[in-house]
């Protein structure tokens, strides 16, 4: 146990983020960089070392949480960077973007403040990557299989780089023109700066991945050609159906799906762009969705200097504290003030949108609301409560339905929907076509970074003993497994 007192002595310090006026003016990452350095051993020092680490429960990647905050409360961080690695393939992704389940599960969060689990993590992983202790771990022989990898976010990225430290020769196909999926092109850069792919790329490059960008399998080559030529396919393809509102004036110009608004000011970010094609600028802004999604088009607006940002969730406010029917180690929804809330903008709750009006040129002007309540299982209208609020850009970040590969991809394989509209696997992430598996977003439903990236592992590990029998790779979870709720 690194502290024995520590979790008695010293309080929870979290990242210090830098002020709102500084931030807004660009879009690097909110956090002030090395912040953390000169407070983070003693705030590993709270962990206690748990006989049972219910954080390890809590983290689907397994992560060995307790022997890497010991080691970084000694400030042994080579020790601790190779502890970190041994389960997590990318932890400066999740130690940016996780909302931290291991946190929901720590003992000490049972009567106290959890341990700040996830800003250890990055920072053991950003001292590895400054004084050069991540490098290529190249195969020391080659099976002589092939692996065809379609999609590159962090399943795809996760089961190509396990596969190829496996020995098998691995091409990963995107559609888009950069590598990542939704790290690069639905999370924006002031959340994750994306030098942190391009590092990893690096890396995964010059251990033997190859990536084809560019190539939408399914139309620039088929599911079939894709099959015959690998001797393994892994389907890493998200699920970026977005859930629409068909309600009357949607057909209006300035109402965008928030993926069709993100990707463009991250594009910005890549030097694409001067400017979005769909910008905030001077707008009044309605983001339509209280989630994560969401968030991160307040962010956006903000930093494209809108006039006026509202965020709408149909749900009630969430309580701050954890709810009573949610205890301690379940993963509770509770209101939570992200980086972009702290910047501004108002969040309007229990609500739900009727319709758009616009001008003559038919662009929307305003948004229609009412206050809803939840009755017998639906929510209703409350009457007298609608009103009007301006609305020049809309976003839609409500959800989304499934994968968006059905009729290409899908199609061509044969391969199995379940009730979802997600791909159905079996118990070892096989889909019903021989050779074929499926993980990440595409076979679970949008869901969660680390979620990928475990599911990429697991993926992985069966391919292996799909090609040669058997495998040393890790399974960290099963295609079942949820995050714990009760
Ligand atoms: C805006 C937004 C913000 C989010 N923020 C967070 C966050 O802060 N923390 C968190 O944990 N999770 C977050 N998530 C969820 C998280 O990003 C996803 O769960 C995760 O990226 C899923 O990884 P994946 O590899 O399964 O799929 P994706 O990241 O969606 O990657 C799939 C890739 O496959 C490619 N592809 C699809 N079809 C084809 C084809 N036919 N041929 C070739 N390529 C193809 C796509 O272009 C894409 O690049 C967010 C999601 C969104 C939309
Ligand atoms: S549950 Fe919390 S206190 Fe216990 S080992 Fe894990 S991080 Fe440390």
């Amino acid at each position: 146990m690194a502290d024995p007192k520590g979790f008695l002595t010293t309080g929870k310090q979290l990242a210090e983020r830098r002020p709102v006026d500084v931030r807004l003016r660009d879009w690097n990452e909110v956090y002030v960089e090395r912040s953390l350095l000169p407070i983070i051993t003693k705030q590993a020092g709270r962990c206690m070392d748990c006989g049972i680490p219910f954080c390890h429960n809590g983290c689907p990647l397994g992560n060995l949480i307790p022997e890497w905050n010991d080691l970084a409360y000694r400030d042994d961080f080579v020790g601790a960077i190779e502890r970190l690695h041994a389960t997590n393939n990318f932890p400066e992704f999740t130690g940016r973007l996780c909302p931290a389940p291991c946190e929901s599960a720590c003992v000490l969060g049972i009567n106290q403040d959890a341990v700040t689990i996830k800003n250890v993590e990055v920072t053991i992983i950003d001292k590895a990557w400054d004084r050069g202790g991540v490098t290529p771990q190249i195969p020391e022989r080659l099976s002589g299989k092939t692996v065809a990898v379609v999609g590159s976010g962090p399943a795809g990225l996760a089961a190509a780089q396990q596969l190829t430290r496996a020995g098998h020769t691995v091409v990963v196909y995107e559609r888009a023109d950069r590598i990542g999926g939704l790290l690069r092109y639905g999370i924006p850069e002031f959340k994750m700066e994306k030098r942190h792919i391009n590092r990893r790329i690096e890396q995964m490059r010059a251990e033997g991945t190859r990536f084809r960008t560019g190539v939408h399998v399914g139309e620039d080559i088929t599911g079939q050609q894709l099959r015959e030529r690998f001797d393994a396919v892994v389907v890493a393809a998200g699920a970026t159906t977005a859930r629409d509102l068909p309600v009357p004036g949607r057909e209006l110009k300035g109402i965008h799906q928030a993926m069709e608004y993100l990707p463009l000011a991250n594009k910005v970010q890549e030097g694409d762009f001067v400017e979005s094609p769909i910008s905030a600028k001077g707008k009044h802004v309605v983001v339509i969705g209280g989630g994560d999604t969401g968030a991160d088009c307040v962010g956006t607006a903000h930093r494209q200097g809108a006039a006026s940002v509202t965020q709408l969730e149909i749900m009630p406010r969430p309580s701050e504290e954890r709810p009573g029917h949610q205890p301690w180690p379940t993963m509770p929804m509770t209101y939570k003030v992200t980086s972009a809330h702290e910047e501004g903008g108002e969040r309007i709750y229990s609500v739900n949108t009727t319709r758009f009006t616009g001008d003559e040129d038919g662009n929307v002007q305003e948004l229609h609301l009412v206050e809803v309540e939840f009755k017998d299982g639906r929510f209703e209208p409350v009457p007298g409560t609608e009103r009007a609020i301006p609305a020049q850009l809309v976003t839609l970040a409500m959800g989304f339905t499934g994968t968006d590969v059905k009729n290409g991809l899908v199609e061509q394989l044969g391969a199995d929907l379940d009730a979802r509209g997600n791909i159905a696997r079996d118990g070892r992430f096989a889909t019903n076509v021989d050779g074929v598996y499926v993980c990440g977003d595409a076979g679970r439903g949008q869901s969660l970074i680390v979620w990928a990236i475990a599911e990429g592992r697991s993926a992985a590990a069966a391919v292996d003993t799909y090609l040669g029998g058997k495998t040393p790779l890790p399974a960290p979870i099963r295609p079942t497994d949820r995050p714990l709720v009760v």
